[in-house]
């Protein structure tokens, strides 16, 4: 008898999805809504009669979990309710409400929303992938597994903001970090590649996807990550600006007469590669630059100044670097945002094979050079194996 969990990863432009057998580590059916929200949308089912591929607009995350489950009732695997241990659901933020996974209730959906403006992008489209699988399967547990758990190691140095304390604790504001999942299961699994304890590695973690972070771990310890009290503060990402003076905010609101609503949806919403190049799809800033359009170049090149910025700055922090982890759709499949990210650290030990790294990696690759001080890989993440597992144990207890 197998332990099946059906995992939901619902992100600010995507829907990954597995059934997941626990004791195997199997993915008995995966798949993959992308492009929400553009005018193509595409999904992905893979299941034991094959791949499936759709490309259709998909307007929201509602839509696109409708058709995540109208795919496995016609290509498979059948979802059969009694066979389910659970219902795992990925959700980003959890604030200080949340310490661990949470089977969920009508107060737990609660809390999530409560939380909604902490992870404006996220949590809302969390919340319409549970309503669905909760309509679809009532009688499994759901279970949420929240990406700031494993941020709860930073030290206060990391995670408290340089204001005034008492408008700080009254408000909840300190840094709580996102991608938790991913970090924890990438800086694991490649302690386990290279055959070494997780407390013997210093690790930055770089989890460049729709939405991008960068964490330093010490010891199988997250002690510093990119991302903040919202998963706006950071690298630059698809639509969301990262690092910014929160100055610039002032001057918008006294100069351009902007609310509070118009920044939030500039900051999340129209910035990033959008708002710098107008393309969101690291696939579609390569075709640009590769035409010779250089508000794009220069795009691309910011894109890549702040991320090597955060790995310099973590390399400070951790005092020496044993291991850079690429991971997320733009880590694992972008050849070219890895070797540009990294370009120019070779004196600090930190090189990448152009052959190695050549090409799209679908499972764990060592793109450095076999002497460099610094191993680089690549290391597909798993969120979906580390929150069903996670599910299962809290669901047996
Ligand atoms: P994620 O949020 O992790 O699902 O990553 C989504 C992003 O990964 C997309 O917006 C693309 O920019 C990027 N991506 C996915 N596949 C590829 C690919 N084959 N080449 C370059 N970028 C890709």
């Amino acid at each position: 008898m197998s332990t099946l969990v059906l995992v939901i990863n619902s992100g600010s432009s995507s829907i990954k999805y597995q059934l997941v057998d626990v004791d195997t580590h199997e993915a008995l059916a995966t798949g993959l809504v992308e492009r929400i929200g553009l005018a193509v949308g595409r999904l992905k089912h893979e299941g034991p009669n094959g791949d499936v591929v759709l490309e259709q607009p998909i307007a929201n995350h509602e839509a696109g979990m409708e058709l995540v489950l109208a795919q496995f009732a016609e290509h498979g695997p059948a979802l059969d309710p009694a066979t389910l241990t659970a219902v795992g659901h990925r959700v980003v933020q959890g604030g200080d409400v949340f310490d661990g996974p949470a089977l969920i209730d009508d107060t737990v959906i609660a809390q999530i929303a409560d939380l909604a403006p902490l992870a404006p992008l996220h949590n809302p489209a969390h919340l319409d992938g549970i309503r669905a699988a909760q309509a679809a399967f009532p009688q499994v547990p759901h279970v949420a597994i929240f990406d700031t758990a494993f941020h709860r190691t930073l030290p206060p140095e990391a995670y408290t903001y340089a204001i005034d304390q008492k408008v700080a604790h009254e408000f909840r504001i300190r840094r709580y970090g996102a991608h938790g999942t991913s970090h924890k299961f990438v800086s694991r699994t490649v302690a386990e590649h290279l055959g070494k304890d997780v407390s013997e590695l210093n690790t930055i973690v770089l989890h460049l996807g729709n939405g991008a972070s960068a964490t330093a771990v010490r010891g199988g310890q997250s002690v510093e990550t990119s991302m903040g009290l919202t998963p706006l503060e950071g690298l630059v990402m698809g639509t969301r600006s990262g690092d910014i003076d929160p100055a610039a905010l002032f001057h918008l609101a006294r100069q351009g007469g902007y609310s509070i609503d118009q920044l939030d949806d500039l900051l999340n919403r129209r910035s990033g590669m959008l708002g710098l190049c107008g393309h969101t799809d690291m696939r579609d800033v390569h075709d640009a630059v590769a035409a010779g359009d250089e508000v794009t170049e220069t795009a691309l090149k910011v894109y890549y100044h702040r991320i090597k910025g955060y790995v310099g700055q973590y390399m400070a922090h951790l005092g020496h670097v044993d291991v850079i982890a690429f991971t997320a759709g733009i880590g694992e499949n972008d050849d070219i945002v890895r070797l540009g990210a990294l370009a120019g650290l070779e004196k600090f030990g930190i090189v990448v094979d152009p052959e190695r790294n050549a090409g799209r990696k679908k499972q764990i690759t060592v793109i450095s050079p076999d002497d460099a001080p610094v191993t680089v890989l690549v290391v597909p993440t798993n969120e979906e194996l580390e929150i069903a597992r996670q599910s299962v144990e809290l669901v047996r207890g």
